[in-house]
């Protein structure tokens, strides 16, 4: 029995766990729209993809970029009518891991930070809603982070309370508001919205001294993807366990 095949974008898939997500997606038999701000990039990447079986086609998407998220939009619309998945997983750490202090973090950093990782993720969630409402079952994933946690944040002795990269944590924190209020809006739909803390992972955000492989790192994108209609939405997850806010 043919089963139509299920069109999935993820953002920033040129690399580490998108690119992962990507792999481990593409073997379920959906097709991948790699996104990328280099295409050039975005294209080495599809020829690993390619080569191993993976449905998959690069596209140039700068999510910061409002011509970018509408040309895509427009492509998609063109040639499948319809989005199944969106992983907002593009993002940027840009504080630094040491000598990060709140008081002196200045506004630079902080709306450089929000762009990328908020109100880019808003805008093209808003631009390909009305594609994925024409999915028989949409899934939308925001890779947010453990850092996000403003419980764990707030609570004395917990494994992330002295890792304070206010930037960062406070746009992964307003991402997570995001997908609160959108799964909101959309809980007589099929589609679920859904924050993924992927770990600490060894990329180039990760570093070198992160606790898990990479393979391991994506598999909390890939299951909030492919999420049965019982699934949960409006949630924070990692690895299939829910996360304190
Ligand atoms: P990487 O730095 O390895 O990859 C980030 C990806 O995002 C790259 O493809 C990068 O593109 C892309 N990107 C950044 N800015 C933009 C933009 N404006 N438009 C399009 N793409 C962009 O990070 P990870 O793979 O580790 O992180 C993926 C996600 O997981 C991020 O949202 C991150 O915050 C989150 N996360 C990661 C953790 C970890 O331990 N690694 C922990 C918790 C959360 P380019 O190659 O052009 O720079």
């Amino acid at each position: 029995m043919s089963e139509t095949k299920k069109i999935a974008l993820i953002t920033g898939a040129n690399k580490g766990i998108g690119l992962e997500t990507a792999r481990q997606l593409g073997k379920l038999r959906v097709t991948i729209l790699v996104g990328s701000r280099d295409l050039a990039r975005g294209e080495e990447a599809v020829e690993v993809l390619l080569g191993i079986g993976v449905d998959a086609r690069a596209v140039k998407l700068d999510v910061v970029s409002e011509a970018d998220r509408t040309a895509i939009a427009k492509l998609i619309e063109k040639e499948f009518g319809r989005l199944d998945i969106l992983i907002n997983n593009a993002g940027v750490m840009l504080d630094g891991r040491a000598g990060n202090e709140t008081s002196t973090t200045s506004s630079k950093m902080l709306h450089e930070t929000f762009e990328t990782n908020f109100f880019a993720v808003v805008a093209l969630t808003q631009t390909l809603l009305p594609l994925i409402r024409k999915s028989e079952a949409g899934r939308i994933v925001n890779l947010s982070s453990i850092l996000a946690s403003l419980t764990l944040h707030a609570t004395k002795g917990s494994f992330i309370y002295d890792a304070k990269t206010f930037a960062y944590d406070a746009s992964k924190a307003a991402l997570n508001s995001f997908t609160i209020h959108l799964a909101h809006e959309l809980q007589s739909t099929k589609i679920k919205v859904n924050s993924a803390h992927p770990g600490w992972v060894k990329t180039d955000m990760g570093g070198a001294g992160a606790q898990m492989e990479i393979v391991d790192g994506a598999k909390t994108s890939v299951a909030l993807a492919t999420l049965p209609d019982d699934g949960p939405t409006g949630g924070y997850f990692h690895m299939g366990e829910p996360l304190p806010w």
